[in-house]
């Protein structure tokens, strides 16, 4: 899907979600959409305040919340400091660099069945299941080398 399709579609579930699509969420979600590094709300505040000068970041907060709640968007790990948001919803998977915090997406059907052991299943209510890598990443192992 491209980026137009991808903005065209979240202007209509907006809509079907009674979420008025303002000028600044639409400038958020663009934003979020745009940049492939699962970017966190500063970093998505930063990105958009130059064309935006009166948004603030706790407006760009509150909207990223919001766009979550509403299953427009999805967040990423609470393994961070800082919460980190995705544009895919659909179920996929993340390698995780422990030193840099750089996320990159992995789509694998394999992971996408594994088998959900009995002590999850017990008692709860399972919503989803995304596996998470934690690695360091060949860049951060050659800067270690250099070190
Ligand atoms: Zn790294
Ligand atoms: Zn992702």
């Amino acid at each position: 899907m491209n980026n137009h399709n991808q903005i065209e579609q979240f202007i209509g579930e907006c809509k079907v979600k009674g979420l008025s699509v303002t000028p600044q969420r639409l400038a958020i979600y663009k934003a979020l959409v745009n940049d492939t590094s699962h970017p966190n709300p500063e970093k998505i505040y930063d990105t958009i305040k130059i064309d935006n000068p009166t948004i603030t970041l706790a407006t760009v907060y509150k909207n990223l919340e919001t766009f979550e709640q509403n299953g427009l968007i999805s967040m990423v790990t609470n393994l961070h400091k800082n919460v980190r948001y995705d544009p895919i919803v659909k179920q996929h998977h993340h390698i995780i660099c422990v030193k840099c915090k750089k996320v990159v997406d992995l789509v694998d059907d394999e992971l996408d069945s594994i088998k959900i052991p009995k002590d999850v299943l017990k008692n709860n209510a399972i919503i989803g299941h995304s596996v998470h890598f934690n690695v360091v990443c060949s860049e951060c192992k050659n800067q270690n080398l250099k070190e």
